[in-house]
């Protein structure tokens, strides 16, 4: 599987060239729009990370050039954190997924993994859903039985994950990579405290909880029966 990486951050391209590389994927990395246009244009991917800020022409610009001449490649799109504009109109230009930086490289592989294995026939759903709950990632908007949940901004990243993993037992190391983007230290309540605004949020009030907690595992979100 070949992968193309237009990325101008040296730091950023080579971490994911390294990274991708170990997994086994052959990886192209361009460093400017121009560069990774052409290449995109002229050789065949399996798929393409496209990073939204780049000198000259941008992550849009090179998308929709390669959308004009019929490039139907799966693209994954890296934005900035709450960029919600960029995130709205990648997915109207035809992007497949994307991803908010700073990311877990795990998270990026997994991402990478799901959209080579089903190609570009289904776009990411919009909104996710367990039962009554609904959150929609790109409009940053979250809500249950229709009344609107306000989130900071993590707590809707760990509402997101959640969902986008649900009726899996979320350790809490994974959920300090994926949401705090930092090494878990058992020492640390932060994760705790989190789940429990977050469930109070969520939660409170309603007959059915959603997310419970596993002794010793973690927590789960997981979706009352239909
Ligand atoms: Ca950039």
């Amino acid at each position: 599987m070949k992968i193309l990486i237009v990325e101008d951050e040296p730091k950023t391209g080579t971490y994911l060239l390294q990274g991708l590389t170990e997994a086994g994927f052959v990886v192209d990395l361009a460093r400017s729009g121009s560069d990774g246009l052409h290449q995109g244009l002229t050789e065949d991917y399996d798929l393409a990370i496209l990073d939204v800020m780049l000198p000259g022409m941008d992550g849009w610009q090179v998308l929709a050039a390669w959308r004009a001449a019929g490039r139907e490649l799966p693209v994954l799109f890296l934005t900035a954190r709450d960029a919600v504009d960029d995130r709205v109109r990648g997915l109207e230009l035809g992007a497949d997924d994307y991803l908010v930086k700073p990311f877990a490289f795990a998270e990026l592989l997994a991402r990478v993994r799901s959209l080579l294995r089903r190609g570009r026939q289904q776009p990411t759903p919009a909104v996710l859903r367990a039962g009554d709950l609904e959150l929609d990632p790109i409009r940053r908007r979250a809500t249950r039985g229709g009344r609107r949940i306000d989130l900071t901004a993590k707590e809707f990243a760990l509402l997101e994950l959640f969902l986008r993993r649900r009726g899996e037992v979320l350790p809490r190391a994974l959920i300090a990579s994926q949401v705090w983007d930092m090494n878990f230290d058992s020492d640390t309540n932060v994760i705790d405290v989190a789940v429990k605004r977050l469930r109070a949020k969520i939660d409170e009030g309603f007959e059915v909880k959603l997310i419970r907690t596993v002794r010793g595992m973690g927590y789960v979100l997981e979706a009352p029966p239909e």
